[in-house]
């Protein structure tokens, strides 16, 4: 059995009477990439926004690597391995690309002496190493090239891999991206996936919420289906292409 590194027992989260996530149990297995796949308003964003602790659940559990964390801040799960993207990404529009990498919170550099008691000279060299693991970064997405161009200026899809170079600054062990593909074109979106298929090659573990059903089954194994806020379906990518329920509610029966 592979660990678990990302478990919930029974989480759920209203917006007033309405049960946006309704009682959401499952595990994530360490070394996979999960698909997270449902129609629009299932409940997937608000059930990252509660693993992540920009939402606080109004009952259930969330578990990492064995440690309660439910409604921790999102600092502290950064700090204990967890990143994630949003939907919509919102970079500083007028900073250079470099500069909004460089903003991220980083897992390695910079943190074990506190700001104000450095010295100028520790100042410029933990300057530069975030700038150079920022620009490490950059190249890894493959943005290398825009490092100097305004953040507002790029391309939808751009931004998308500009938000995977911001979370990788923070070396986490686990990945949680929302809708990576949406709106970006089929050339990105491969540069992307292949950029998530190397990482996780390397160890990191994603939860991947997307909606382009070719896509989660070619690269996603295992695959969650959410509907109203309810787990339909569990299981591999081979069982998920077989399901009639899942093949009716998706492929268009
Ligand atoms: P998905 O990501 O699966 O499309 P969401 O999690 O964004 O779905 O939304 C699930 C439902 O919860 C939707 O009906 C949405 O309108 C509602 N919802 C999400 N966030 C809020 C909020 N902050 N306030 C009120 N309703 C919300
Ligand atoms: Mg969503």
């Amino acid at each position: 059995m592979a660990e678990t590194v990302l478990s919930t027992h029974r989480l759920s989260r209203s917006f007033g009477p309405f049960k946006a996530v309704d009682g959401v149990s499952l595990e994530i297995a360490r070394g996979t990439i999960t698909g997270l796949i449902g129609p629009n308003g299932a409940g997937k964003s608000t059930f990252f926004n509660l693993l992540t602790g920009a939402l606080a659940p109004d009952a259930g559990t969330v578990t990492l690597a064995g440690q309660d964390i439910t409604g921790l801040p999102p600092s502290r799960l950064f700090e204990l391995g967890m990143g994630r993207t949003f939907q919509i990404p919102r970079p500083f529009a007028r900073m250079s690309v470099l500069e909004n990498v460089m903003l991220a919170p980083t897992g390695q550099v910079g943190e074990t002496v506190w700001g104000p008691f450095l010295s100028r000279k520790q100042m410029r060299d933990q300057e530069r190493q975030i700038r150079d693991k920022a620009m490490e970064v950059l190249e890894f997405v493959t943005l290398g090239a825009l490092a100097d161009h305004p953040a507002g200026k790029i391309s939808g899809g751009q931004m998308k891999l500009l938000e995977l170079a911001r979370v990788l600054m923070g070396d986490p062990a686990l990945i949680l991206l929302d809708e990576p593909a949406a709106g970006v074109n089929p050339v990105l979106t491969e540069t992307l996936i292949g950029k998530i298929e190397e990482l996780n090659r390397q160890g990191t573990t994603f939860v991947i919420i997307e909606h382009d059903m070719d896509l989660v089954m070619r690269h996603c194994d295992p695959i969650i289906a959410l509907s109203e806020g309810r787990i339909v379906f569990q299981g591999s990518a081979d069982e998920a292409m077989t399901d009639a329920g899942l093949l009716d509610a998706y492929l268009g029966t």
